[in-house]
């Protein structure tokens, strides 16, 4: 028997996405991950099983070896440090972009700015890159509340519809990236079971090809 192969999943928007794409590629969990409180499940696979945790923890399972391979968004991949991971496929779900959103109307056109961001080092990177000044200011949540409250002039936070935005009276003002979720994989992992993953990620891409 091949050994167990173990895949990390982020919790939320992103697992509801990713579920059908392994379906596709064969997989499906044995218990419903959305009522189950198990965090390891089964697979209808014996030698496939997933984790379902916490989107930012995704990277350090696998960098770590714990999960051989994970599907964890492109923003959470920009704020991990690790260079244990390839990042072979992506997987075109929960397809958003992280922007900078002022109050309507404001510039931050200014020499030096504060910027409210769950995104502390993407955030850092761009505003360094344009060399501003910017004061980044960590928040866990409810980035939207910042500039409104005069915590900051701006954000950088995930924009899809723009709604959230549009609500509280913000737009956005600067791109920074393009995001959507990617399959990571354990460097180490891939040199050593190359056969059982190659084949894993063959049948992902086939997956996202077909649900094109
Ligand atoms: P929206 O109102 O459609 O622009 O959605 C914006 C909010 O939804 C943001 O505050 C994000 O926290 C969240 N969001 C949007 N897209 C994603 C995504 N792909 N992954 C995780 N969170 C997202």
């Amino acid at each position: 028997m091949t050994e167990t192969l173990t895949i990390a999943l982020s919790k939320g928007r992103i697992l509801k996405d990713t579920l059908p794409l392994l379906a596709y590629a064969g997989v499906t969990p044995i218990d419903d991950p959305d009522t189950s409180r198990k965090l390891i499940l089964d697979t209808n696979q014996a030698d496939i099983k997933l984790l379902v945790i916490r989107a930012s923890d995704v990277p350090t399972y696998v960098e770590y070896g714990a999960a051989q391979i994970g599907v964890a968004g492109k923003d959470v991949l920009l704020e991990h440090d690790g260079t244990g991971l390839y990042e072979p496929v992506d997987l075109k779900i929960a397809v958003c972009k992280i922007m900078v959103a002022a109050e309507n109307g404001k510039s931050i056109d200014q020499p030096r700015i504060r910027v409210a961001t769950k995104y502390v080092k993407t955030a850092r990177r761009y505003f360094a890159s344009k060399e501003q000044q910017a004061e980044i200011i960590k928040l866990y949540g409810s980035m939207e509340l910042a500039p409104i409250a005069g915590l900051a002039d701006c954000i950088v936070d995930l924009v899809d519809t723009g709604n959230t935005l549009k609500a509280n009276g913000l737009s956005p003002v600067e791109h920074i990236a393009d995001i959507s979720s990617r399959l990571v994989v354990n460097k180490a992992a891939m040199k050593i079971r190359h056969e059982q993953i190659k084949q894993f990620i063959r049948q992902i891409e086939t997956a996202v090809a077909k649900k094109k």
